[in-house]
Parts: structure tokens; C-alpha cells; sequence
């Protein structure tokens, strides 16, 4: 699934919220003509309608493109449009002079309130989606860590993937705080986190731990592969400097690596992440470290 950040959740819902009040209004529309049989603007009777309107517009252009493989977004598109073809057809009967079938009328109708019904749940997923999310650093907030990872360990004990953990600190992040004041800190933990979640790949999962400690796990990774990933991703934040107000910042981390073993809680495997990061801090800060007990396996 693509990875969808706050703003961009809340453009969608506030293009939802329109949608639904568009929609409604156009409904009210479509209606008076109908009944007082005035005329109408040939948009509102043209084959490609659904892709006319403002919110057609909006959900086949590209700012909508992280938003696809939702399927309550799939979903929106199918109502959508036969609600625009349901509302043509009846124009063109009134047109022609013919006497509008109730079915027809029903049926428009109960494609409005489905229509409703779909882009309602969308919201609500958006919205379930911006509670999950740390507002500070668009990261995963920790509420939905434990489900996730035990879900994930599932997984695990089916044979049907490992899946690899990392504890990420910030190194002397407190001295950045103390140099530069905390509003800087702030900006920093946000442009670290948003440098990891541009470079993790779609299916991986980077949750805000603490303070200015992140949890990623990423699965189908064994051991190996997550050290790299790993330090690759830490490589390349410690070289990509942090423009907050004046400074200029270099942000290092430590990490730990470890796996999320089948017949343990999930609790131990972050703890072993937990540890190998603080061996990585006492090894002299920015580098990777991989829990003793996952190398063995
Ligand atoms: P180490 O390399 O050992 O991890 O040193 P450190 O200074 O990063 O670690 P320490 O635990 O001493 O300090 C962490 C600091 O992070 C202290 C805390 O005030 C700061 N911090 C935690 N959350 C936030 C936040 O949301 N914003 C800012 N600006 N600072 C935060
Ligand atoms: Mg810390
Ligand atoms: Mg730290």
C-alpha cells in the first residue's frame, strides 16, 4: 500500500467532505429539473459525466494516486459513476418527451445514498488512518505497534515470512535541543522520520517509540538483509543535512537489529532491538548493531 502522509490524508477528506455536499446539491438539481422538467446543461446528460464533475476530476487525476490501492477508494468509483449514468439517462428520457420509469427514479436515488455510504466509510478509514499516525512525525503511532506485530508474528510462525526489527535513537539529541532549542528539535525528529519513510519500501512500518526513538520493522527480511537495509538507511540520513531555521544539522542514529521470533511475545524481539541499539551507542554512536541471539539463528 503507498505510503499516505497527514497532509495528504487531510486533502483527501476535505475533497471527500466536498464531494458528499457536491453531490448532494447536483442531486437537488437533477431533481428539480425532473419534476418541473426544466432545461438542462448538457454536461449533466453527457456520457463521461462522472469524470466531469469536481469530484470525477479530482479522483481520476494524479493527486489521488496514492490513494488506489485502498479498496474503499476502488470502492467509490463503481457508485459514482452509475449514479452519474442513472442521472443522464433519466435527462434523456425527459428530453425525449418519455415518462420517467420509478424504477429509474429508485434506483438514482439509492445510488446517491450508496454513493454517501462509500465516501462516509472512506472518511472513516482516512480518518481511523490519521489517528494511527504521529502528528509530530507522520510515523505510526504506538496505540496500533502491539496488534501490528503480532500479526506480523503470525506470519512468522506460518513460515510465511521473517520479519526483521529495529530500535532507532537519535544520537546526543539532547544536545541538539540544548544548542539549538527545542522548536529545532522538533523539526529535526520530523525531517529524520520523514528521511525514513521516504527510503523504507511501501510494506515496511516505522512507529514512533518514544521520545526520539522509532521502531521499523520490516518484513521478509532475515537478519542480513535488515542490517544492511538498515545501514544504509542510517548512512544516508547522517548525509543528508537538516535545514532547521539556521542550522544546519547532521542527524546520526544507532540502531539495533533483531528478529521477531516465532515462540517468543513480541515484547522480547523489541527488547533485544532495544538492547542491540544501546550496544551500537556504547560502541561510539552511529552505527548498526545486531542482536547476539538473532545472529545465532
Ligand atoms: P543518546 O545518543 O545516548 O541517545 O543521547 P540523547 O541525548 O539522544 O538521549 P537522551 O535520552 O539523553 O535525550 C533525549 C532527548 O530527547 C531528551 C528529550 O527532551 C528529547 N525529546 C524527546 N521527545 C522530544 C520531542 O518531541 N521534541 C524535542 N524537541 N525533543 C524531544
Ligand atoms: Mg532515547
Ligand atoms: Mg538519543
Amino acid at each position: 500500500m503507498h505510503k499516505i502522509s497527514r497532509i495528504e490524508i487531510h486533502e483527501t477528506l476535505a475533497h471527500l467532505e466536498r464531494a458528499i455536499d457536491n453531490h448532494q446539491r447536483w442531486y437537488e438539481t437533477i431533481v428539480k429539473i425532473l419534476v418541473c422538467r426544466l432545461p438542462f446543461e448538457s454536461r449533466h446528460a453527457a456520457d463521461g459525466a462522472y469524470r466531469e464533475c469536481e469530484f470525477g476530476k479530482w479522483y481520476y487525476s494524479d493527486h489521488s494516486r496514492k490513494l488506489r490501492d485502498r479498496a474503499g477508494f476502488v470502492a467509490v468509483e463503481g457508485e459514482h459513476e452509475r449514479m452519474h449514468n442513472m442521472a443522464s439517462r433519466l435527462l434523456r428520457e425527459m428530453e425525449a418527451g418519455r415518462p420517467l420509469r420509478v424504477e429509474d427514479y429508485e434506483a438514482f436515488a439509492a445510488s446517491l445514498a450508496n454513493l454517501r455510504i462509500q465516501l462516509m466509510s472512506l472518511k472513516r478509514e482516512l480518518n481511523t488512518a490519521l489517528g494511527d499516525l504521529d502528528p509530530l512525525t507522520g510515523a505510526y503511532s504506538r496505540i496500533s505497534m502491539l496488534t501490528w506485530l503480532r500479526e506480523q508474528q503470525e506470519l512468522v510462525r506460518r513460515n510465511i515470512l521473517s520479519c526483521g526489527l529495529t530500535m532507532i535513537d537519535l544520537d546526543d539529541f539532547k544536545a541538539i535541543n540544548d544548542t539549538y532549542g527545542h522548536l529545532v528539535g522538533d523539526q529535526v525528529l520530523a525531517q529524520s522520520s520523514a528521511y525514513l519513510l521516504e527510503h523504507i519500501r511501501p510494506y515496511d512500518k516505522l512507529f514512533r517509540y518514544g521520545g526520539e526513538e522509532f521502531l521499523l520493522c520490516t518484513p521478509d527480511t532475515d537478519v542480513e538483509t535488515c542490517r544492511t537495509m538498515v545501514d544504509r538507511l542510517r548512512d544516508g540520513l547522517a548525509n543528508t543535512p537538516i535545514f532547521a531555521n539556521d542550522a544546519v544539522i547532521a542527524c546520526r542514529v544507532s540502531c539495533g537489529v533483531a528478529l521477531l521470533e516465532r515462540d517468543q511475545p513480541v515484547e522480547k524481539a523489541i527488547e533485544r532491538a532495544d538492547q542491540a541499539m544501546y550496544a551500537a551507542k556504547r560502541a561510539g554512536r552511529n552505527r548498526t548493531h545486531v542482536s547476539e541471539i538473532s545472529i545465532r539463528q
